[in-house]
């Protein structure tokens, strides 16, 4: 699931091949961007920074362009040595998006739905990017700027759903909703208005712990207890010797799935 930690991660690996560097070659393989010229318009120019922001990844470069992704479901970042054995079942470098090559390691980004080329200025502009709220990774969460989003939002908008809305906070999808609202024993289905403070901040408390974890291994998956299960007992009831299934629904306007336990879950 690309969620922030996701993005982190590949900030992260991209970060020490890139960063303060030109890189040795810079491709666009796929047919989409073939009239595009990056290869041209960033030809001999260091990237400045790699930069996560909830779900956006940024590379900028010095002239005063940027790199901007968003995963959404279907596309991913990969950072492969040349010494790697890239797996069989891997997709292609061919069939990249965009490929950047220095020394011995190759950044790739695979699919999409968004990847394009920036001025700087346009990303201050950029109302998709200008109105997240606070990134959950930020090394200095500003949670009450949370607390503020959420609370001049809809009160009669589901918890969970809310918790997907990146004006409000950036970063968290579907995952980690179903997985801070568990830890946090808080029924995702409750109306905002009817959430605590104390409450929202349980969940941000409980999630991004989490997400900081898996930023720095990738390994994301350890800590899905109940996203995906639904129909399984739930983890927390069977340890108390009750039993309780998991159930999913779509939620909010795009219907997307969210887990939960009706039993533990307030
Ligand atoms: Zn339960």
């Amino acid at each position: 699931m690309p969620e922030g930690d996701t993005i982190h991660y590949a900030a992260n690996r991209i970060r020490p091949v890139l960063e303060g560097h030109v890189p040795d070659a810079l491709e666009t393989p796929h047919p989409r961007f073939a009239r595009d010229r990056w290869p041209e318009r960033l030809a001999g120019q260091a990237v400045r920074s790699v930069d996560a922001i909830g779900k956006h990844l940024f590379l900028r470069f010095e002239g005063g362009l940027t790199i901007h992704s968003h995963l959404r479901m279907s596309g991913s970042w990969r950072v492969f040595e040349r010494a790697d054995v890239v797996p069989p079942t891997h997709r292609s470098p061919r069939s990249a998006w965009l490929r950047i090559r220095r020394g011995e390691s190759d950044v790739l980004q695979f699919n999409g739905p968004l990847l394009e080329l920036m001025t700087d200025s346009r990303t201050r502009l950029d109302r998709r990017i200008a109105g997240l709220g606070p990134d959950i990774l930020a090394p200095e969460l500003d949670t009450s700027k949370v607390l503020r989003r959420l609370r001049e939002d809809d009160p009669t908008r589901p918890i969970g759903d809310a918790l997907l809305d990146q004006r409000i906070v950036a970063g968290i999808g579907t995952l980690w909703r179903a997985e801070g609202c568990f830890a946090a024993a808080i029924d995702p289905w409750r109306l905002t208005g009817e959430v605590s403070d104390e409450e929202v901040l349980a969940i941000l408390g409980e999630t991004r712990p989490r997400m900081q974890a898996s930023a720095v291994d990738g390994k994301q998956d350890r800590f899905k207890v109940i996203f995906g299960k639904a129909g399984r007992p739930c983890p927390r009831c069977h340890a108390e010797g009750a039993v309780s299934l998991i159930r999913v629904r779509g939620q909010g306007d795009d219907n997307r799935r969210t887990f939960w336990c009706p039993t533990c879950q307030r």
